[in-house]
């Protein structure tokens, strides 16, 4: 056993450790520990004919045997042969015994020393390492994505935030002071803003201590509610003109979403023009810019799509505002 070629002792001692390994991550059922006891007797059987190859070839051709050298050679490699076919007859063996061995699960995943955790129970009653291989996969990915949203989610100039991750102090102050401002300038830009349209009405509560919240009534059209956060807009839902702004008890209805398509899709395009105009540096004029965008739908159901030409499209009015033209166009003819 202790002749041969180091690479093939090292790569049986290997094989056996694998077998162990097997054994000890569980997996449990006497079939099993008795398929892993065959597979072990395979290994060992395996062993002693590779050992037995080597010594043969240690002793080279054998010199008190009768005959020629060259009929002695023969022998000898005839006999070299037989030894080389058992140990493929073994290593066979071998392998039928590992692949009836039924891998525990989770072992295709090594974590270390934590594949012992499941040594005292068993993996059916308490699967720890596969739900750990699961977290440890889990916490992998996220990690990974995190890495590459960062960067995007770095680009974005959209900052709403009180918090910035830029080092720079002087934007950071910019940006808070937008949320801080008087009441009373507030509610004076926005009664002028309501007066320079004749057809808008505009309703200034603060339900929620000190920032406003808005109920605009567009003439027939629509009504809406807009919160702002000193001067940015946080909230925008658009509801038809018959639907209910207030809640039973009397106060408004914040959040509630039209039961209309039509004002549902509004809603979401004046979320998304709310972003647009959004501009941390002149908060006054974002929230200016957005009321005009707002008011432009007093035509929603009586001008025609800019593109198509058509009232309606798919059963819908143009419900889209360009957001520099305020030319309307339908979801499907947006330029
Ligand atoms: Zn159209």
């Amino acid at each position: 056993m202790t002749t041969g070629s180091p690479f093939i002792q090292v790569w049986i001692v290997r094989l056996e450790l694998l077998l162990v390994s097997k054994m000890t991550d569980g997996g449990g059922g006497a079939g099993t520990l008795e398929t892993l006891h065959n597979a072990l007797e395979a290994v060992k059987v395996l062993r002693c004919k590779v050992g037995g190859f080597f010594e043969t070839v240690a002793g080279g051709v054998k010199s008190d045997s009768t005959g020629s050298t060259e009929d002695r050679e023969k022998l000898f490699r005839i006999e070299l042969q037989g030894c080389i076919h058992k140990i493929f007859e073994n290593l066979r063996e071998v392998d039928s015994q590992v692949a009836a061995l039924t891998p525990p699960i989770g072992s295709s995943f090594n974590l270390g020393n934590t594949m012992f955790i499941n040594q005292e129970v068993s993996q059916d009653r308490i699967p720890l390492y596969s739900e750990l291989v699961d977290s440890y996969k889990w916490m992998e990915k996220v990690h990974e994505y995190s890495g590459i949203a960062g960067p995007i989610l770095g680009q974005n100039s959209l900052k709403r935030t009180y918090f910035s991750a830029s080092l720079n102090a002087k934007r950071r102050r910019t940006i808070a002071s937008s949320y801080v401002v008087p009441q009373q300038s507030v509610d004076n830009s926005i009664q002028a803003i309501a007066h320079s349209y004749k057809d808008m009405e505009i309703n200034i509560t603060r339900p929620l201590g000190s920032n406003a919240a808005l109920c605009i009534t567009l003439g027939r059209t629509l009504k809406a509610v807009v919160i702002l956060k000193g001067w940015l807009i946080e909230w925008v839902v658009v509801r038809a003109a018959n639907e209910d702004m207030t809640k039973e008890d009397g106060t408004l209805d914040l959040w509630s979403e039209s039961r209309y398509k039509v004002f549902q899709k509004v809603t979401d395009n004046a979320n998304a023009a709310m972003l647009h105009f959004c501009a941390p540096t002149h908060p006054e004029l974002s929230v200016r810019s957005f009321m005009t965008w707002l008011h432009s739908f007093i035509t929603l159901f009586t001008q025609a799509c800019k593109k198509c030409g058509l009232h309606l499209s798919n059963n819908m009015p143009p419900t889209w505002r360009d957001l520099r033209t305020l030319e309307p166009f339908h979801e499907e003819c947006k330029p």
